[in-house]
C-alpha cells in the first residue's frame, strides 16, 4: 500500500475486454459510478488510429449484440467502412455432399450479422467509456487483492490503489483472476485443437457470405471483411495445426484453398498467422457475495459458431434489462435471477458447440451419411431454417 486514499464507487469492473467495457458502459449510462481496472495498457486504443491493415482478430457480431452496442453508443462510433455485414451463410462438411444455406432474406432481415475487427470494437468502446463522466478507467494495472465485507467489496491494484464498491463484476476473461482468487468451481475441457487466424485474399469475391466447412480435423471458417479479404478461423487438431503453422506462405495458401475446396478460387495472398488454444469452460457459480462473473470469465465456447463474445454481450443485455427494474445493480434477487437464466442458456450453448465439434469430427462413414442426411433435411425445410436463423440472430437465447 502506498498510503493513497480508498476511492468509493457503485460498481467495480475487472477487465475492459468487449464484455467488461459493455457492462461498464451500460452501468454508467444508468448513472452508476463505475471504476474499470484493466491489466493492459490501452493508451493507443483510446485514440482512433488510421491503420490500413486489418486486425487478425475479428468477431461475427449478431444483430442482438449490434442492438446492444447501438444502445450503448458504440455501434455509431465504429468506422462504418470497416464493418462488413454478411447476408448469407454456407455450411458443408468433409466426406458428404449436402450443404446448408442460410439467407437473411428468410427472415426479411437485412443481414445475419456483421464482421468487426476486435481492435476497432475495443477502441470505440474505450472512447465511449472515457467520454462518460461517471467512469474511472484504470488501465495498465491489474487486480492484486480482493477483500469482501458485508456491504462492500474492496479491490487493491498491483499499483497499490484501493477501490471499493457494492458490487464487483469480473469480466477478466478465460483465466479470470477474480474467479481464481475466490476459488469458484469451474467445469472445463480441452478440445486439443488450435484456431489459426489469418486474413487472406481470394481470386473471387466473398459475396458477403460467411462460409464454414467442417473438416474431420476441425471447422474452417471464411468470414467476409469490408476490404474484400476474408478472415480465416481454422480450428484444427493440435498436430495438424502445428503442421499448418510451420508451412511457408505459399504452401499454407495452397493447403487452405484445398481445405476450402476452392469455393472462392485460389487463395492469392495471406497475412501473418496466429494460433489460439481451444477449450471450453463453464463456471458453476457466477454470483458469490458481491462478486458476479460475466463473459469469458463465466463461460467459454468453441469458436465454431462465432458466439463467444455474443454470449457475453447477451449477459450484459440481460443485466441491462433486469437492472432497469431494480433499485441498484447489487440487488441480490435480480443478480440471482440473472445467474440462473444465463447459466442455463450459456451452458446449453457450450454443450451444443462441443457436440457439433464431436459430430463433425467423426471419420466413420455411417456418421458422414447421417450428417449428410441431417444437413439435407435442414436445408430443405424452410421452417427449420427460419427457426435456426431466428435463434442465431437472437444469440441462441
Ligand atoms: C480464434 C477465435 C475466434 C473467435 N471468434 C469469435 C467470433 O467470431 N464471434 C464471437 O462472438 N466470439 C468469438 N471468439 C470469442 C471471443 O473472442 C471471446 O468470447 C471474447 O473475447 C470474450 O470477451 P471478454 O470481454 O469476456 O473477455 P476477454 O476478451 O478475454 O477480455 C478480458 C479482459 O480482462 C483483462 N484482464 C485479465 N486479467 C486481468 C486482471 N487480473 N486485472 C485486470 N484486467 C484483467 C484482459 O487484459 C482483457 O482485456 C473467438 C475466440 C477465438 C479464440
Amino acid at each position: 500500500m502506498n498510503g493513497r486514499a480508498q476511492r468509493a464507487f457503485d460498481v467495480l469492473v475487472v477487465g475492459a475486454g468487449p464484455v467488461g467495457a459493455a457492462a461498464a458502459l451500460m452501468l454508467a449510462r444508468k448513472q452508476w459510478r463505475v471504476a474499470v481496472v484493466e491489466r493492459q495498457d490501452l493508451t493507443q486504443l483510446r485514440a482512433p488510429r488510421e491503420d490500413a491493415s486489418y486486425d487478425l482478430r475479428v468477431s461475427a457480431i449478431s444483430p442482438a449484440s449490434r442492438a446492444l452496442l447501438a444502445r450503448l453508443g458504440v455501434w455509431a462510433a465504429l468506422p462504418s467502412e470497416r464493418v462488413c455485414p454478411y447476408r448469407e451463410m454456407r455450411v458443408w462438411h468433409q466426406g458428404g455432399r449436402a450443404e446448408m444455406h442460410f439467407d437473411s432474406a428468410l427472415l426479411a432481415a437485412p443481414d445475419l450479422g456483421s464482421i468487426v475487427e476486435n481492435r476497432l470494437l475495443q477502441s470505440a468502446m474505450l472512447r465511449q467509456l472515457s467520454a462518460l463522466p461517471g467512469v474511472e478507467l484504470i488501465t495498465g494495472s491489474a487486480l492484486a487483492a480482493l477483500e469482501r465485507q458485508e456491504e462492500r467489496v474492496r479491490l487493491t491494484t498491483v499499483d497499490g490503489e484501493t477501490l471499493s464498491a457494492r458490487l464487483l463484476i469480473a469480466a477478466d476473461g478465460r483465466g479470470s483472476a477474480v474467479r481464481e482468487a475466490l476459488d469458484l468451481p469451474v467445469l472445463s475441457g480441452a478440445y486439443r485443437q488450435r484456431a489459426i487466424v489469418v486474413n487472406v485474399d481470394t481470386e473471387r469475391p466473398h459475396r458477403h457470405t460467411a462460409w464454414q466447412r467442417f473438416l474431420q480435423t476441425g471447422p474452417l471458417a471464411f468470414l467476409p471483411l469490408a476490404n474484400g479479404q476474408s478472415s480465416i478461423v481454422w480450428s484444427a487438431d493440435e498436430p495438424r495445426a502445428d503442421e499448418l503453422m510451420a508451412l511457408d506462405d505459399d504452401a499454407f495458401r495452397q493447403a487452405l484453398g484445398a481445405a476450402f475446396e476452392h469455393r472462392l478460387g485460389a487463395v492469392t495472398g495471406c497475412s501473418e498467422r496466429a494460433a489460439f488454444e481451444l477449450s471450453w469452460h463453464a463456471a458453476e457459480r457466477w454470483l458469490d457475495h458481491r462478486v458476479l462473473l460475466i463473459g469469458d470469465a463465466a463461460h467459454g465456447v468453441h469458436p465454431l459458431a462465432g458466439q463467444g463474445v455474443n454470449l457475453g454481450f447477451g449477459d450484459v443485455a440481460l443485466l441491462d434489462a433486469l437492472l432497469d427494474a431494480g433499485e441498484g445493480p447489487w440487488q441480490r434477487r435480480q443478480l440471482r435471477r440473472f445467474e440462473r437464466q444465463r447459466k442455463a442458456e450459456t451452458f446449453a450453448a457450450t454443450q451444443l458447440f462441443s457436440a457439433l465439434k464431436w459430430v463433425y469430427g467423426q471419420p466413420h462413414p455411417a456418421l458422414a451419411l447421417l450428417r449428410d442426411a441431417g444437413m439435407a433435411l435442414v436445408d430443405r425445410q424452410t421452417l427449420i431454417k427460419r427457426w435456426i436463423v431466428d435463434n442465431a440472430l437472437r444469440n441462441l437465447a
